[in-house]
C-alpha cells in the first residue's frame, strides 16, 4: 500500500478506477461506464480482473462494474489495462442516465445531450472538488427502465411537459419542485450544484428548500408534480428504438466470478450478443436481434442468473459480506440463498436487505425488513436502514434464529401490491 494510491481517493468519495478503495478482500476498483460495450471488451476485464484482482466481479446497484481483491500496485495495472480499452469511461461529475438512454422505445427524450452538457460545465467551474465527495446527478430519459430507486442530490426526468427536477434521495412526487423547459435545464443544474459548491462539501441536494430551488432555478411550475412514481426491474426484455432488444439479466445479489461472467460472454457473443451495459439493480442489458433472444434467455437461465423480476433473489439485496469485506459480521450470500429457497419466499420489489455490517453498502435507503450484523449477532430491522437502532425489533439473533423469523415474515407478509405486475417487462 502506497501513499500517493491512498492519496487519490476523497474522504468519503466513492472508489473509481484511478482512485480505488480499500475493502476487506484488497482494494475495489470500480468502472462506471457513460454506454453499451462490445462483449469482447467485458471478457478483457474479467481477464485482468483474474490476473491482477481475486476474481470476484461485482455489478454495484447503480450499475458499476467493480474488480475486487486487487492490491494497491496491481490496482494501478488494472487502471492501465482498462484504459487501453477505449471504454466510454465516467469522468467528472457523476451524471447518470439510465443503461439503455438513447436506445430506449419508450424514452421521452435521448438524455444523454443534457447530461454531457452538465458534466462539461461542472468540469469547467471546477466544482468537483468543491462538492460532497458523493454528489450525484442523474438524467433520466423517461423511458422504461425507473431509475426511481437512485439516490440524486439533483434529478431530471424527461416529461412530455419538459424535464421535471427534483432534489435529494429517490423519486417521490413530494421531491419534485416543478417543470423546467427543454432548454432550461442545463443551466438550472448548474446554478443548484454552484450553490452547492458554494456551500461546501458537507451541503447536499436534499439540503435545498423548495423556495432556494425556485430562487435558484427561476421553476415556476407547482411543486407535486411527480405523479405515482413506478419502479420496474432491470430484468426481462426491454424493447430498443433500433429495431433491436435489450435482456436484463444478473447475478444473484450482484456478484459473480470473472472466468463465469468471461464464459457467459463468450456463449452471449456466439448467440449474436452485439453489446452488453451494466445496468442499476446489480442487473446487465446484453443487446442483440430480437431473433437472438431466445438464446440468450436459455444461456442465462444456463448459467443460473436471474431474467425476471418474480425471481426469489431479486427482492433481496446483499452486501458482499464475508469473507469478501473485513467489515462483515457473517456471510451475507450464504444467508441470502437460505432465505430465498424458503417456501413462501417470492420475488418482487425488494423487501429485505442483508448488510454484513450497520454501513449498509446494498441499500443505503431503508427498506422494508433489513438484517444488519454486529459483533453480537444480527439485528431485525423494520422500515429502516441497516444502521437504524430504533427500528431494530430483535437483535443479537443467530443465523438460524434469524432464517425462522425471516420464514415467518415471509409467509406473514405478501409482496407489495403490484410490484410483480410492474417487474414484468413483457
Ligand atoms: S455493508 Fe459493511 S460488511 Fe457489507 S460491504 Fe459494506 S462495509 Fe462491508
Amino acid at each position: 500500500m502506497t501513499a500517493p494510491l491512498l492519496e487519490t481517493m476523497r474522504r468519503g468519495a466513492c472508489p473509481s478506477l484511478s482512485a480505488p478503495m480499500q475493502t476487506g478482500d484488497g482494494y475495489l476498483s470500480r468502472i462506471a461506464l457513460t454506454g453499451p460495450v462490445a462483449p469482447e471488451a467485458i471478457i478483457s476485464l474479467c481477464n485482468a480482473a483474474l490476473r491482477l484482482g481475486n476474481g470476484l466481479i461485482d455489478i454495484s446497484a447503480r450499475g458499476n462494474l467493480q474488480a475486487r481483491g486487487l492490491s494497491a500496485e496491481t490496482a494501478r495495472l488494472f487502471e492501465a489495462e482498462v484504459r487501453t480499452l477505449d471504454l466510454p469511461l465516467r469522468s467528472g461529475l457523476a451524471v447518470d442516465t439510465g443503461p439503455l438512454a438513447g436506445l430506449d422505445l419508450q424514452e421521452v427524450t435521448d438524455p444523454r445531450p443534457l447530461a454531457e452538457a452538465i458534466r462539461m460545465r461542472a468540469d469547467r467551474l471546477r466544482l468537483l472538488d468543491r462538492l460532497a465527495p458523493k454528489t450525484a446527478v442523474i438524467v433520466d430519459g423517461g423511458g422504461s427502465l425507473s431509475l426511481a430507486r437512485l439516490l440524486a442530490d439533483i434529478r431530471l426526468k424527461a416529461t412530455q411537459g419538459g424535464w421535471l427536477l427534483s432534489t435529494g434521495g429517490t423519486e417521490t412526487p413530494e421531491k419534485a419542485h416543478g417543470l423546467l423547459p427543454w432548454d432550461e435545464a442545463p443551466d438550472a443544474a448548474l446554478a443548484l450544484l454552484s450553490a452547492m459548491a458554494k456551500q461546501g462539501p458537507r451541503f447536499r441536494g436534499r439540503d435545498f428548500t423548495a423556495s432556494e430551488v425556485r430562487e435558484l432555478t427561476g421553476i415556476k411550475a407547482a411543486p407535486h408534480q411527480g405523479g405515482v412514481v413506478l419502479e420496474t426491474s432491470p430484468f426481462g426484455r426491454f424493447a430498443l428504438n433500433n429495431g433491436k432488444a435489450a435482456l436484463g439479466c444478473g447475478p444473484a445479489f450482484g456478484q459473480m466470478r470473472a472466468d463465469d461472467l468471461a464464459a457467459l460472454m463468450v456463449a452471449v457473443i456466439e448467440a449474436g450478443c452485439e453489446a452488453v451495459r451494466p445496468a442499476p439493480g446489480h442487473a446487465l442489458m446484453l443487446m442483440a436481434e430480437e431473433l437472438a433472444l431466445p438464446k440468450l434467455r436459455n444461456i442465462v437461465a444456463g448459467a443460473n442468473l436471474m431474467q425476471s423480476g418474480d425471481d426469489p433473489r431479486a427482492s433481496i439485496a446483499a452486501c458482499p459480506g464475508q469473507p469478501g469485506c473485513a467489515s462483515a459480521h457473517f456471510d451475507t450470500h450464504a444467508l441470502a440463498r437460505a432465505v430465498a429457497a424458503l417456501p413462501g419466499w417470492q420475488g418482487g420489489a425488494l423487501r429485505l436487505h442483508i448488510s454484513g455490517c450497520a454501513k449498509g453498502c446494498a441499500h443505503p435507503e431503508p427498506a422494508p425488513v433489513t438484517l444488519s450484523g454486529t459483533p453480537d449477532g444480527l439485528q431485525l430491522i423494520v422500515d429502516g436502514k441497516a444502521s437504524d437502532l430504533s427500528n431494530t425489533i430483535s437483535s443479537n439473533l443467530s443465523m438460524p434464529d434469524m432464517l425462522s423469523r425471516i420464514s415467518a415474515l415471509a409467509i406473514s407478509t405478501p409482496a407489495p401490491a403490484g410490484a410483480k405486475a410492474a417487474n414484468r417487462q413483457e
